[in-house]
């Protein structure tokens, strides 16, 4: 029977993973550590609508306080998690040691950073508040020439409201298409051309040399010998997990905590949400998955695992899901595409923006994606459910249109 659990990392995976225990009717203590002295919130509107200026932070709020205080909690925000020991389950938190009783590890991840540009006024990455924040206080003291490095999610939604807010962007990425590792290079090319279509200058297959200047005077140089002129300067290059802090702790680190299919990394401690890597039995793909959705559902699965045995305890098997808003469109896809899969488009047209599109390898459907799409995509997410062939899916299609 447990008595306590500690939960560091006070954000998404986290404060679902503590609201789920009480739902399932844990009584015990429950703490919550969080490096950021912010109230728990949301990092998808940082990226759109915070950024845009439509919302107040405070409305990325995850839970309201109304709703957080019965739950009875013990919230340590501002506070950060320095070492482990899990042989004699012994937590430090700012250097102080505690011991612990069940742990749940929910530490994220923290932005990339070009290097070169580290601590360069007017370089700015987004993964926090803050990060949005001082973005958004530039486009609103007037920047309005914007280089994005990076055509990955965080540099097509910064470009996608940047433009919304009049400033002219160029968007600078090092593969052939925005997304083709995730989408493909097919797909990835219709992302560049919704980009393209609302006055983006994108550079493809170009890497970025050197960033200098101070901020409303920046030039990015280009390896193709080009230069383009900034206010300010955008990089979204990916992200590495938060796990510095456990080395040696006794848990196996390999690009995130190394955990078994049902979320455990070691007896007594999980972890959730972009800093967990599992083997999802689904896709037999050992990986970490960088997505709200997979933050929400590994949270609450891994805190469960926390109060179950080891002969009770499930694999977390889900097919990825996410979504990006970039301009008017909405991108969705459900499921792991892989590089040479077949792609159709079974609804809508990709030059009108407007589509569905499945991806399928050895007879099975692998992928949905869609843009503008969302009945569709969620149709199709339930046909990877059920594990449906390529021909029952295109069957389903076809009553589509
Ligand atoms: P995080 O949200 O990174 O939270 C980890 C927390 O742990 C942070 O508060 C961190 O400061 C804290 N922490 C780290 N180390 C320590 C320590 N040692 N001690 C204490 N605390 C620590 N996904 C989508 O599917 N759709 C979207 O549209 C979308 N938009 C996004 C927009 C932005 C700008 C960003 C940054 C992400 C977006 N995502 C989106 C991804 C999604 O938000 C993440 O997958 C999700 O936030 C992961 O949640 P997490 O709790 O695992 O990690
Ligand atoms: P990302 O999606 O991994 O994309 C980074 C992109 O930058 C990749 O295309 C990468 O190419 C490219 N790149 C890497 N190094 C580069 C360089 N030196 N010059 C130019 N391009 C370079 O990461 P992100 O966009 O930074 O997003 C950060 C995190 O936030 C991710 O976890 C993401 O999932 C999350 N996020 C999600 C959403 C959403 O789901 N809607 C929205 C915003 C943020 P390579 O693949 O070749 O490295």
């Amino acid at each position: 029977m447990r008595r306590s659990i500690t939960i560091v990392g006070a954000s998404l995976a986290g404060l679902r993973a503590a609201e789920s225990l009480r739902r399932d009717g844990f009584a015990g203590r429950i703490s919550l550590i969080g490096d950021e002295s912010h109230q728990p919130y949301d990092r998808p509107p940082l990226s759109k609508q915070v950024l845009a200026g439509d919302w107040e932070p405070e409305r990325a709020v995850l839970t309201p306080a109304e709703k957080l205080e019965p739950l009875g909690l013990d919230l340590r925000l501002g506070v950060r998690a320095t070492g482990l020991d899990v042989a004699v389950r012994e937590l430090e938190v700012d250097g102080v040691p505690e011991p612990f009783d069940g742990l749940l590890i929910a530490t994220g991840a923290r932005c990339r950073t070009l290097p070169g540009t580290e601590g360069l006024e007017g370089v700015h990455t987004l993964r926090t508040l803050d990060d949005c924040l001082a973005i958004r206080a530039e486009l609103d003291a007037g920047a309005n020439r914007m280089v994005v490095i990076g055509a990955g999610f965080i540099g097509a939604e910064v470009a996608s409201v940047a433009v919304g807010r009049g400033a002219a962007v160029t968007l600078v990425e090092a593969l052939p298409a925005p997304f083709a590792r995730v989408l493909g290079e097919e797909m990835g090319a219709v992302v560049a051309d919704v980009h393209a279509a609302n006055g983006v200058d994108l550079r493809c297959g170009v890497g970025v040399s050197t960033v200098s200047g101070v901020p409303g005077a920046m030039t990015v140089e280009l390896v193709d010998g080009s230069g383009v002129d900034a206010d300010l300067v955008v990089v979204g290059i990916g992200v590495v997990p938060n796990t510095d802090w456990l080395e040696g702790s006794g848990l196996t680190l390999d690009d995130g905590v190394v955990c078994d299919p049902t979320c455990l990394a070691a007896p007594n401690v999980v972890a959730a949400g972009d800093v967990a890597r599992w083997t999802n039995p689904r896709t037999g793909e050992s990986a970490r998955v960088e997505h709200w959705d997979n933050a929400v559902e590994q949270g609450r699965h891994a805190a469960r695992r926390l109060l179950t045995t080891d002969e009770e305890a499930e694999a977390f098997a889900p097919v990825p899901w996410f979504w990006s808003d970039q301009y008017d469109r909405k991108i969705q896809l459900a499921g792991r595409p892989n590089p040479d899969d077949e792609v159709r488009v079974v609804d809508g047209s990709t030059d009108e923006h407007r589509f569905a599109a499945f991806y399928g390898c050895q007879g099975r459907l692998t992928a949905v994606l869609g843009m503008n799409r969302p009945r569709q995509v969620m149709q199709g997410r339930a046909l990877l459910e059920q594990g449906a062939g390529w021909d029952e899916a295109l069957e389903v299609a076809a009553e589509w249109g």
